[in-house]
């Protein structure tokens, strides 16, 4: 056994993706950037596809390569697509490519020169999010994009936006994001661009705003059995899905401490009563946010054991109680899906200031994956 592993259900994947696909005839992108929000960027894309998904994103091209290269052959887009980045390798990969400016939309016109391979891109375009996509100067933007296209130099698949409070499913700002996109849509279309896909829905949206379904949803921590936000959506539990991740580790050694021991770095804590600790093999490097507070912990033999002081980079502290049983070699549970009253990545993210997104797409690259792939766990 490992010193901390990532626990993997692909099971949970599969069935979040199929809960999500029984409620809509929409096609869904499964949304595996930064490995796979932790979880391994290939086997979730695998999971994903065999559940019924149709297509696979990711941010870097980078990334969508090292899909191609493992074998993931479904439609595949990157939309973070600097004017530097490698184009020719990646048209040559059957990667469709997102465009928000002319100068990378230049660049991979030239690319498909070079290569002699027509690419595949995506517009888009900022609806409010003020981040990535074509604002100003849209309506020129749109002129030459239909002149490529008429010309045979680009194959334009796909029209998308982003967006920005799709977690506060009762704001205005979303109606008002979609009615610009409607608005920005109309007009391409009407001069001579017609993207063949629509999408701009993410997981809070696919869970709570129809009207943003279009051709497709680009489904990532939903998929991963997550929730956008837990204040204003509610727990995975509520949104009916199976959170995949489970991370355990190994209690390098449990021992009996008195009462006012100070503990760790700067004493941040101090015991109360004497206590046993134990001292959990993963730190800040293993991703364990040194921010969290004792409303995270660990799960040891049917309890939750609190964190104690403050995060180390390769170990931190938690209180098993003076009773408890545990011992140096056993293992605990860091976060899961909270079924058994495990802590899990919500409670993490709440005890850190920062939320479950993070929480799972920074358990560091030296902590192992293992996969389950039968059954769902739960
Ligand atoms: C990350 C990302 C998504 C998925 O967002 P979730 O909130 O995890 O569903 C969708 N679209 C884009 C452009 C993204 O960057």
């Amino acid at each position: 056994m490992h010193r901390a592993i990532v626990e993997v259900d692909l099971a949970a994947i599969t069935a979040n993706v199929k809960k999500i696909l029984k409620s809509t005839q929409t096609s869904v992108m499964a949304v595996v950037k930064a490995d796979g929000y932790g979880h391994g960027r290939v086997e979730v894309a695998q999971a994903a596809l065999s559940a019924g998904a149709l297509w696979v994103g990711v941010a870097l091209l980078e990334e969508a390569i090292s899909l191609r290269t493992h074998g993931i052959s479904s439609p595949l887009i990157a939309w973070l697509t600097p004017p530097h980045e490698d184009f020719d390798t990646a048209l040559k990969h059957d990667i469709d490519l997102s465009v928000s400016s002319y100068e990378t939309l230049n660049a991979i016109v030239e690319a498909g020169k070079r290569t002699g391979i027509l690419p595949r891109i995506h517009i888009e375009v900022d609806t409010g999010m003020t981040r990535g996509g074509v604002l100003g100067g849209f309506e020129e933007f749109i002129s030459e994009i239909s002149e490529l296209s008429e010309r045979g130099q680009i194959d334009v698949v796909g029209f998308w936006t982003h967006f920005a409070r799709a977690d506060e499913p009762r704001s205005d700002f979303n109606q008002k994001q979609l009615k610009e996109f409607e608005r920005k849509l109309t007009y391409a279309e009407s001069h001579g661009v017609r993207p063949r896909l629509v999408h701009c829905a993410n997981s809070a949206a696919a869970l709570t705003n129809p009207d943003s379904y279009y051709n497709m949803l680009r489904l990532g921590i939903a998929m991963y059995g997550l929730s956008p936000d837990v204040k204003t959506m509610g727990s995975s539990a509520d949104l009916g899905l199976l959170p995949a991740m489970t991370v355990k580790a190994e209690l390098q050694l449990v021992k009996d401490v008195p009462a006012g021991s100070a503990v760790g770095y700067g004493g941040s804590a101090i015991t109360e009563r004497g206590t046993k600790i134990g001292v959990v093999a993963m730190g800040y490097a293993d991703g364990i946010p040194r921010t969290a507070n004792n409303l995270a912990g660990v799960f040891v033999a049917g309890k939750r054991a609190p964190l104690l002081g403050r995060v180390s980079m390769d170990q931190f502290v938690v209180d098993l109680g003076e009773s408890s049983e545990a011992k140096t070699g056993d293992h605990v549970i860091v976060f899961g899906p909270g079924l058994h009253g495990e802590y899990t990545a919500d409670d993490w993210g709440s005890a850190s200031g920062t939320i479950n997104y993070e929480i799972v797409t920074r358990i560091a690259a030296r902590v192992p994956r293992l996969y389950n792939r039968g059954a769902a766990l739960h």
